[in-house]
Order: C-alpha cells, then structure tokens, then sequence
C-alpha cells in the first residue's frame, strides 16, 4: 500500500457528511462555509508515541485521544466543534494499527459531528498532529482572562484518576479489576467537556481545560486574568479510586500530572445559583474549589488550614533536568 492508496482506503470515507464542507479530503485544500454571525476557533495539538502516550498504547485509544485533546481545546473556548485536520507521521504502514486508530477517532468525531477535511501523511516516528475549527457567536469565546476578584474556582469532573493510570499502565500500581478499568479509560479515552463547555457560556468569566495539571493550567488562567486564587486540597474533586490511594500517593497527581482535561473556569459569586442548575444536566458536575484573589499567585491550603506547597507544576517539554 502506498501514501494515495491508505489516504484512500482509511481518510477519504468517514462517518460524518457536514453540509458546510463545500470541498473535502482530495483536493489540495478543503472549502468550508463559515456562518456570517460566528467566529472561527482555530486549535492544534500534537501526540507524539513516548511522549504524550505510552508507546504499547492501543491503536484505538491513540486515535481517541488524538481528537479528545483537541477537543476539549475548542470546548475550553465555549466554541461548537465542527472539522478537524489530520498530520500522521508513521512509522510504517501497518493496517491493524490503521483500523485501530480509524475507530477511535472516528467514533468520537461521529459523537461530535465533527469532519475530517484533510491532513498529510508522512513517514517519521509515530506522532499525531490535528488542527480543528470550530465557531462561537461573535464575541461569546470563553477566554483565559477574564476571571475577577471574589469570582469562584470551578473544575468539572474529577482530577487524577489518569495519573493512577499512567502508574496502573506502567505497573507501578496494582488496583483491582473494575478500578483498574475506570482509571485506564480516564488514562487512554479522556471526555472531551464539549457540552458542558457550551453551558458555561455567557456565565464563566474565564476558562481554560486541565491538560497539564490544576496547578500548570489554572496558574495560566490567574496570569492571563492579571489575579490570584485560593485553592483548598479538602475541595478538589476525587474519585473514591484516587480517595483510597490518597494516603500512599498524596496530591501530587490530582494537582499536577495533567491528562484529566476537565475544565477550570470561574464565576461570579452571584451567578452561583444558575450555575447549580446547569450543573444538574451534566453527569460529570461542577465543583467549586476555591476563590479568586488580588494578590497574583496560586495559594493552596490543606484540610488543616497550612498552605500547602506541590512539588511540580505541570509538564514542560523543554524543562531542563
Ligand atoms: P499534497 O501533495 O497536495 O499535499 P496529499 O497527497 O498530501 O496532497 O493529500 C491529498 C489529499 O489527501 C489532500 O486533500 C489532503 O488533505 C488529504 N490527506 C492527506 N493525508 C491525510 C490524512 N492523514 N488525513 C486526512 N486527509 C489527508
Ligand atoms: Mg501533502
């Protein structure tokens, strides 16, 4: 099989048809409409084997994943998701790994109704690169900045569970049979919080998605919000798995491994109530952690009223060990 032929054969068909792909996969670019009264969101992010997944990851996961994190980029700009670009590099060719990959990513693009209008592919090290655009009404983005003084400190869903799947993956954590389950899928088929992200519109004053750890991601919402925030440990939102563990393993994953992308965002205080309605249609919830200060930085406390001081903040790809 060659580059036309598995272009052909695994990219050109898919599952979604959306009426604004004017030209698809098969021209040198694609023509798309974009709606006269929205903006476009433009995001891209790159998987590279070894580095973002486990290299024995399953074809499936990769391809999952390789959409969810894009994903949960555009829902983190309160935008509805509408095509995606696709960059592989492969190693070889190799059609198992292909059908894997194929039914992941396009089952979740099916879920979101999301178009595949094109992509390259090139022969390198295995690695994922998509772009995708979506639309917001004019001036409704959800923005990193925004946040203000006396507004409080929301995630969705709950942190850490895929860093207990990262140490279960790796064979440094034995959890038994249904725990070990639900922190692999946290691990290798994160849920992108597109709906709920929706939902925050006109309501969040900022947010951003948790890729990189509470920490890392909500300390870039308080430095693009010029603020700072108070966080207490006895409020993040755990899994009764990550409770258990919590004594052996301590915060560190929960505040600092990154992979969860849940959303981190802030309200008013008198927006408290409407939010508690909306959080009602949602199975993940939204927990309040904590409350936006003047004083820039991030201060955590412990149950016992101490700050608490994490030891990383986040992964840096070019940090200097
Ligand atoms: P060119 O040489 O003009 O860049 P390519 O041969 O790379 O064209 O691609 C041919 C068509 O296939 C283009 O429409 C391109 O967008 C699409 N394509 C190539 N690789 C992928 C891929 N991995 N996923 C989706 N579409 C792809
Ligand atoms: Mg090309």
């Amino acid at each position: 099989m060659n580059e036309f032929e598995l272009i052909r054969q695994y990219f050109a068909r898919q599952p979604v048809v959306r009426r604004d792909v004017v030209v698809p996969i098969g021209d040198d670019g694609a023509v798309l409409d974009v709606p006269a009264d929205q903006q476009l969101v433009v995001s891209t992010d790159t998987l590279n084997a070894g580095v973002h997944f486990p290299v024995d990851t399953d074809a499936v996961s990769v391809g999952h994943k390789s959409l969810a994190v894009n994903l949960s980029d555009l829902a983190a700009m309160g935008a509805v998701p509408a095509w995606f670009t696709l960059n592989l590099s492969l190693p070889h060719i190799d059609p198992p790994w292909l059908d894997g990959f194929c039914q992941g990513l396009f089952a979740l693009a099916r879920e979101h109704q999301v178009q595949l209008v094109g992509g390259d592919t090139t022969r390198g090290p295995l690695a994922i690169s998509i772009a995708i655009h979506g639309f917001v009404p004019r001036g409704q983005a959800l923005l990193r900045r925004g946040a203000g003084v006396g507004d409080l400190v929301y995630v969705s869903g709950e942190l850490g569970d895929a860093a207990l799947g990262l140490l279960q993956h790796t064979g440094k954590l034995q959890l038994p049979e249904a725990q070990c389950a639900q922190v692999l899928r946290r691990l290798h088929t994160p849920t992108p919080r597109v709906r709920e992200a929706l939902a925050l519109r006109g309501l969040a004053t900022a947010c951003i998605d948790i890729s990189d750890g509470l920490v890392a991601d909500l300390g870039h919402l308080l430095d693009a919000s010029k603020v700072g925030a108070q966080v207490d440990l006895a409020r993040l939102p755990l899994s009764a798995t990550y409770r258990q563990q919590l004594p052996l393993l301590g915060w560190e994953g929960a505040l600092s491994h990154g992979d969860d992308y849940e959303l981190c965002f802030t309200i008013p205080l008198v927006r408290r109530e409407v939010l508690r309605h909306v959080t009602q249609q949602f199975a993940c919830g939204f927990t309040c952690i904590g409350v936006i200060e003047a004083q820039a930085g991030l201060r955590i406390t412990d149950d016992a009223g101490q700050p608490y001081h994490p030891a990383a903040a986040g992964y840096d790809h070019f940090r200097v060990s």
